[in-house]
């Protein structure tokens, strides 16, 4: 009988530890994990700054309905005007 328990208490356990709640970022290159807030439409993910759109498949489970184009286009826009300069200043240099 002791043993049962033990059992029951391990599954419980295990649920315990199951990330409810959570979003794996779209980014293929971040994949980081994204704690939407309880109820929003779109979260934001702390490390590479893309936003999702979030729907909830029940009150704890969120999942990623698609990226905010707008934020996510300017993201790369940001990112290749930066490596567009870093080439026209290395140009400048090289030219003279
Ligand atoms: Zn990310």
């Amino acid at each position: 009988m002791a043993r049962e328990e033990n059992q029951l208490t391990g599954q419980e356990s295990l649920q315990q530890t199951r990330t409810f709640g959570k979003v794996r970022c779209h980014n293929p290159s971040c994949m980081e994990r994204i704690v939407p807030e309880p109820g929003t439409d779109h979260a934001k993910c702390a490390t590479c700054g893309m936003e999702f759109r979030i729907f909830w498949v029940n009150p704890k489970l969120p999942r990623i309905r698609g990226p905010v184009w707008d934020v996510n286009r300017k993201i790369a826009q940001d990112r290749f005007k930066e490596v567009t300069e870093a080439k026209l200043e290395a140009k400048k240099k090289g030219g003279k």
